[in-house]
């Protein structure tokens, strides 16, 4: 572990409910071990056609969750989603009629969601896979990817942009300039580095807050994120404006 920072929330962790390998309880052990204050439990929203959770489950996630908060008087847990962004026009899939049952929701871009437009929005895949195996088609894939980012921002009251920039390049200065004005926080995220140190740099006196995830899909990886410390640290951010770091106790 970084001998001077730790997190004391982490925001984005997955479970059996969509890709993840241990259960709620495990997470929230783990994050207890860690000595965190919070957890989210995040995982990924049903508009995606490999592993998003049942939407029919997200009333059991809610109950299993107010169960352990019950059962966990130390820690706060919360239910959350990783919402998909679907859409140029920034649709993702949570709404009114299951929005109550969320704690948070924080959303990402996704290799494989479901369209809002069928043709336009595959074709968003089929461009950003073109680009990660080929460097082809690279402004067409950041004008894209750029406009599903910021209108989800604008269109949807998001507490975290996840992994920004990661499954298709985008227009990183665009995307956080529109996350202040939103007040987003934008996510450096130990599993998909992003955001990376280049764009760290990139968008430093924009003045955004940030927060670091592990975004764990196992439980042994909750609030495992020294690599995003040193990344922060690594682009002269100010530490302050990364909101769920602190000085490690004893140090
Ligand atoms: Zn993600
Ligand atoms: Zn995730």
């Amino acid at each position: 572990m970084n001998p001077k920072y730790r997190i004391n929330r982490d925001f984005h962790t997955h479970t059996i409910y969509s890709d993840g390998h241990n259960t709620i309880e495990d997470n929230v052990l783990e994050a207890i071990k860690m000595g965190l204050k919070t957890i989210a439990i995040t995982d990924h929203g049903w508009a995606h056609n490999y592993y998003g959770i049942k939407l029919a489950d997200l009333k059991k996630m809610r109950e299993e969750i107010d169960r352990l908060n019950a059962k966990y008087e130390d820690i706060q847990i919360l239910l959350g989603i990783e919402a998909n962004i679907l859409s140029s026009d920034g649709t993702i899939e949570v709404d009114s009629t299951n929005r109550h049952l969320l704690d948070v929701v924080i959303a990402g871009y996704h290799f494989g969601s479901k369209s809002k437009f069928f043709f336009k929005d595959y074709f968003t895949h089929f461009i950003n896979l073109i680009h990660r195996f080929s460097g082809l088609f690279e402004r067409k894939a950041i004008e894209i990817n750029t406009a599903y980012l910021v209108n989800a921002m604008k269109k949807n009251n998001i507490f975290i942009l996840t992994h920004p920039g990661d499954k298709g390049p985008v227009d990183i200065y665009q995307v956080a300039k529109v996350a202040k004005q939103q007040n987003v926080l934008l996510e450096v995220n130990v599993r998909h580095n992003h955001l990376t140190k280049e764009q760290l740099i990139e968008i430093k006196d924009i003045g955004n807050k940030f927060i670091i995830s592990s975004d764990a899909h196992y439980s042994k990886d909750v609030a495992k994120v020294d690599d995003c410390i040193q990344r922060v640290i690594e682009a002269g951010i100010d530490l302050s404006r990364v909101v769920n770091l602190e000085e490690a106790i004893g140090n």
